[in-house]
C-alpha cells in the first residue's frame, strides 16, 4: 500500500499534463511504515532522458539520476519508494517496456493523460518473479 497527500498526486498530475504529449517522471520519496506501507512525503520530478523520438510511449531514468535521487532521498534522511511517469493518451497500466524495466520493491505511478489532461492514475507493484505487475492500493491523505 502506497500513501499520498493531495499535494503529491496534484504534482504528479500536473507534471503529467506539463509535459503532455511526453511521458513525464519522476522519483517518489518518503519513509516505510508498518507492514511496509509506503508513505510519500516528497515527489522530484526528473527530465526526460529519452531521445526525441521515443519520448511518446517509454519512460527511463537515467543511472545518475537515480544516484542524484538516492543523494536527495538520503539528505533528507528518506528512501526512495518507487517512481512516477505519465502515459499520453494510454491507460495507466505498465508497458512491456515498463515491465521489462523495473525493480522488485518499488512503487510504479502511472498517470493516464488524455489530450491534455490527467485521467486515471494507479499504482503498480513488481512480482517478485518479474513475470508481470500488481495493482497497489493508494491511500490517499493529507
Ligand atoms: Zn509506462
Amino acid at each position: 500500500m502506497i500513501r499520498l497527500a493531495d499535494v503529491h498526486l496534484d504534482a504528479v498530475r500536473a507534471h503529467g499534463e506539463a509535459d503532455y504529449p511526453y511521458e513525464c517522471c519522476g522519483l517518489l520519496i518518503g519513509g516505510f511504515g508498518v507492514e511496509s506501507t509506503k508513505t510519500v512525503l516528497e515527489t522530484v520530478p526528473i527530465s526526460n532522458a529519452r531521445e526525441e523520438s521515443e519520448k511518446r510511449n517509454r519512460f527511463l531514468i537515467t543511472p545518475e539520476e537515480l544516484l542524484k535521487g538516492e543523494k536527495v532521498a538520503r539528505e533528507k534522511k528518506m528512501d526512495i519508494l518507487g517512481f512516477y511517469h505519465s502515459h499520453p493518451d494510454h491507460p495507466a497500466d505498465p508497458s512491456q517496456f515498463d515491465l521489462d524495466h523495473a525493480w522488485p520493491m518499488y512503487s510504479y505511478i502511472i498517470v493516464s493523460v488524455n489530450q491534455g489532461r490527467s485521467g486515471d492514475l494507479r499504482s503498480w507493484e513488481l512480482r517478485e518473479d518479474r513475470s508481470s505487475f500488481d495493482p497497489e492500493p493508494i491511500l490517499e491523505g493529507d
